[in-house]
């Protein structure tokens, strides 16, 4: 809900960071290799403190065997705050396979007002024309692109009461492994480039969509029309981007989401970090099997796996 300064200032800082990249002559060296262009990231907020905790359990924790490797270089976290995020770790690698390992450059940090964490991949790749976050890039070329983090991300150090524990978090904490479990799913992913900029929309980085953007639409229907036919930088998108009616669609998510295309967060006024890169709150609220990829995790709430609809969205988008 606080749309913090700190987020403005990271917009900001992106689009520098997206500016010094070009000069980068990322995958120059291998020949078929696709170009670079900075990638973004995507928070999680805070919800509510209050209420009844939850508990998502994994169905497959415990028994399905690794079938990705995750390499995490840690700043600044305690050893309980570390076994913690292995624990998000340890789930990741049983549901996403890919024989290059995906690296995690992590840091505890102050964050933005509300802000628990942050995340996203070091760049996102052209593979024909659609963009790819690193970790997907790497999967599909096979080997290691770049020697930048595949993913990138922040933990806020201004909260007092986080649960780092192995149970369940109590009333009044917030559940650290959920928070990281939401975040490496940005970082695989999990997240669209639309942004809105005054009345007009855009669901492109540099001119391409990223691989979510194909199969976002105004709409919960076969026929509903797709965000990236729009005309780019249009009215249009920028109300669609904020119609509180944008799905994503693709045949696995209505598998696994009742034979409905999945309801994404679309607020009537844009929320940057939070709009359109996130389940629907409302429609996957705190204890639904597929709640981890809202936009705010709630104290005691927990939940550490994508739920069938996360891995259906992950899977559309490249894995
Ligand atoms: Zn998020």
């Amino acid at each position: 809900m606080r749309r913090s300064s700190s987020l403005l200032t990271a917009a900001a800082a992106l689009t520098t960071t997206a500016m010094a990249m070009t000069a980068i002559p990322a995958g120059a060296a291998d020949a078929p290799a696709p170009r670079a262009t900075a990638g973004t990231q995507v928070p999680v907020f805070a919800g509510p403190l209050g209420g009844t905790p939850s508990l998502v359990a994994d169905g497959d924790a415990g028994r399905a065997a690794p079938a990705s490797k995750f390499v995490v270089t840690y700043t600044g976290f305690t050893p309980e705050a570390k076994a913690a995020f292995q624990r998000a770790v340890t789930m990741w690698q049983s549901k996403l396979s890919s024989p290059v390992p995906i690296t995690v450059k992590a840091s505890w940090e102050p964050l933005g007002s509300g802000v628990l964490g942050s995340a996203g991949p070091s760049y996102v790749w052209d593979v024909n024309g659609v963009l790819y976050a690193d970790a997907v890039a790497n999967k599909k070329s096979g080997k290691q692109l770049h020697a930048a983090p595949d993913i990138v991300a922040r933990f806020s150090s201004n909260f007092s009461n986080w649960h780092f524990g192995t149970g369940p978090a109590p009333a009044g904490k917030y559940d650290f492994t959920s928070v990281v479990a939401h975040e490496l799913g940005h970082g695989v992913g999990f997240f669209g480039a639309g942004r809105v900029s005054g009345s007009t929309g855009s669901v492109r980085i540099n001119g391409k969509n990223v691989s979510y953007d194909r199969y976002t639409k105004l709409g919960a229907n076969a026929s509903s029309p797709l965000l990236w036919k729009m005309p780019d930088n249009s009215t249009q998108l920028g109300s669609a981007l904020r119609s509180n009616n944008v799905y994503f669609d693709a045949p696995g998510v209505r598998s696994a989401n009742g034979g409905k295309a999945a309801k994404l967060y679309a607020p009537g006024t844009w929320r940057q970090g939070s709009s359109y890169s996130h389940l629907d709150e409302a429609t996957f609220p705190k204890g639904s099997p597929n709640s981890l990829m809202t936009y705010a995790i709630g104290g005691g709430e927990t939940i550490r796996t994508p739920g069938n609809l996360g891995m259906a969205v992950l899977k559309a988008v490249g894995w």
